[in-house]
């Protein structure tokens, strides 16, 4: 089977910019004012000498915190059947919100690998905000923070994905 990851989790939160970190190659439409990415986008990557896909899978259009429940679902379906493992993508400096246990909840309905990405861990404070995720109850064992913007955290996180194909 091939080894396909899908980068999901609530719009916001960083999945393009990790998208287009992993993929090197700037196909993800990032788009901080409406959270808008128009497509999910597919893209190449490899780590330790493994080659991967990648989808960026924020096809809905919205507002705000005003994602419809369907969205969510259909966004996590996809995921879920379309790729071998999942990124849970979560924002440290908001921290948990309803959305993500909406996520979560979705993301239960699966028994491929799950990793908890705890992006926008930028700094002490953001990274220590990285543990309240805890309380989801999803994914491997520990949650990974990263810095999307900067690539911080990416190379510890897709050490362990690597490890699932
Ligand atoms: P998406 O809606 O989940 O695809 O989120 P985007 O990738 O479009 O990112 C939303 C906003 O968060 C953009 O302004 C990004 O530059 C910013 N962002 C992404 N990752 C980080 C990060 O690690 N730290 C900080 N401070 N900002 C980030
Ligand atoms: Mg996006």
């Amino acid at each position: 089977m091939a080894n396909i990851v899908a980068i999901v989790g609530r719009p916001n939160v960083g999945k393009s910019t990790l998208f287009n970190r992993l993929v090197e190659e700037r196909k993800a439409i990032e788009d901080n004012l409406s959270g808008v990415t128009r497509d999910r986008h597919y893209g190449h990557a490899q780590w330790g000498g493994k080659f991967f896909s990648v989808i960026d899978t924020g096809g809905y259009v919205m507002g705000s915190e005003d994602i419809f429940e369907k969205e969510i679902r259909k966004q996590v379906k996809l995921a879920i059947e379309e790729a071998s493992i999942i990124l849970f993508v979560v924002d440290c400096m908001v921290g948990l919100t309803d959305l993500d246990a909406d996520f979560a909840k979705e993301l239960r309905g699966t028994d491929k690998p799950i990793f908890m990405v705890a992006n926008k861990a930028d700094n002490l404070d953001d990274l220590l905000m990285a543990n309240e995720f805890y309380a989801l109850g999803i994914g491997e064992e520990i949650i990974y923070p990263t810095t999307a913007t900067s690539g911080s955290g990416l190379g510890d996180l897709l050490d362990e994905v690597i490890q699932k194909f």
